[in-house]
């Protein structure tokens, strides 16, 4: 099962708009019309309430964590390896989306929350791929 099929199977009125894109009932406010955007990138999911719930509050609505939905092997990895050129819109989504896992650790931590050790480890990933970003961008490509 899919972190999409997962995600998509604690929702509501769940419709397609799109390939790879959803809109539901956000779980985290009382939502009569689906407010809730969610787009599937390469097993790696973009939640987006329109009511301004924030991603980490839609999650716990539904018992799930950032982890649940973003896999470690991400498309980023995949272009690597084939040693294709980046683009920069796809780096800075995936800065954007590690830049959002950071702030999540943050805040927990901010909150007095110890991360587990598999957070832990994600989160030095994140600090890994964000610095790899970097060096990306200023390489060119
Ligand atoms: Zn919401």
């Amino acid at each position: 099962m899919s972190a999409l099929d997962v995600f998509l199977s604690h929702l509501q009125k769940v419709q397609s708009t799109g390939k790879g894109r959803f809109k539901a009932c956000c779980p985290a406010h009382d939502d009569k019309s689906p407010s809730l955007a969610i787009k599937d990138t390469d097993g790696r999911l973009l939640i987006h309430c329109f009511g301004g719930c924030a991603t980490e509050d839609v999650l716990a609505a539904v018992g799930l964590s950032f982890s649940d939905i973003m896999p470690d092997k991400v498309s980023g990895e995949t272009i690597h390896k084939d040693r294709k050129p980046f683009y920069a819109g796809d780096v800075l989504k995936i800065m954007a989306f590690e830049s959002r896992l950071v702030f999540l650790c943050a805040s927990d931590m901010a909150k007095g929350r110890a991360l587990t050790k598999s957070e832990n480890e994600r989160l030095l990933l994140a600090a890994g791929r964000l610095s790899h970003a970097s060096e990306v961008a200023n390489n060119g490509y």
